[in-house]
């Protein structure tokens, strides 16, 4: 059975799609997909061997070797040669180094027309990368689950229709649409984050340093409190 998390991801996937699915690891998201007839094909990508070998082995044991092909690339690599490839999807990584693997290989998606991305931190990181790059963010979930706390952004090509309002930066940093929504996980996650936040003001405070760089810090660190009072209110 496939996590909730990933069962999110699968839930927007387009009927009909072509999928690559990169860093799969043991291909559950593609075969899930294929087994349950919403997308035709798929490409299962892995950078390191270990899991591109259990991706195989999975993939074979469902008989499915016609449907995926599981591919060695580093990112977007593996969409080299696969024109039809219309979906994107990468889960399970730091926003980070989602945003790095579309950054480095943007030149790849002139088919892709829409992105699924699970962060499982910073997923402020892929906003500003749709932002720049001209994606529109069209739907965002945040989930619990076992104790963890992860957020699934889906974007689509085109920056016609905007989801910020004159609050872009807080937008950016808490989601656009979490932040209306304003569900459970996401108080849980920012009151978290609210508690951290007050121990690094505290010892910013404590230090007697005057340094450009900590005064920016503090500056910085204000600025999400104050946000973030605002949510937990
Ligand atoms: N996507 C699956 C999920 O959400 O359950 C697996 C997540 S697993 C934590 C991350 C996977 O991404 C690992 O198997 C790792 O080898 C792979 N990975 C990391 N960087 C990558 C890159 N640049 N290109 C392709 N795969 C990568």
């Amino acid at each position: 059975k496939l996590s909730k998390r990933l069962e999110i991801v699968a839930s927007y996937v387009k009927k009909g799609s072509v999928v690559a699915d990169i860093g799969s690891d043991h291909a559950y998201l593609p075969i899930f997909l294929l087994q349950n007839n919403i997308a035709i094909k798929a490409v299962a990508g892995e950078v390191n061997k270990g899991p591109l070998l259990s991706a195989k082995a999975q993939v074979e044991r469902c008989h499915l070797e016609n449907e995926i092909k599981v591919k060695l690339g580093d990112g977007l690599d593996v969409l080299k040669d696969e024109v039809d490839v219309d979906t994107v999807t990468i889960a399970g990584m730091g926003g980070p180094l989602i945003s790095q693997i579309l950054e480095n290989g943007k030149h790849m998606l002139q088919h892709v027309n829409r992105l699924i991305l699970q962060p499982n931190i910073a997923a402020d990181a892929i906003r500003k990368w749709f932002l720049i790059e001209g994606w529109c963010l069209l739907s965002e979930t945040i989930i619990e689950e076992d104790g963890h706390i992860y957020e699934i952004l889906v974007a689509e090509k085109g920056d016609a229709k905007t989801p910020y309002s004159d609050e872009i930066e807080k937008e950016l940093w808490l989601g656009p649409y979490l932040l209306k929504e304003n569900s459970t996980p996401f108080i849980q996650k920012w009151k978290k984050e609210y508690e951290q936040l007050e121990k690094i003001a505290s010892q910013i405070n404590e230090s007697h340093s005057t340094s450009k760089a900590l005064l920016e810090k503090k500056k910085s660190v204000g600025l999400k409190m104050n946000w973030l009072r605002e949510v937990l209110q």
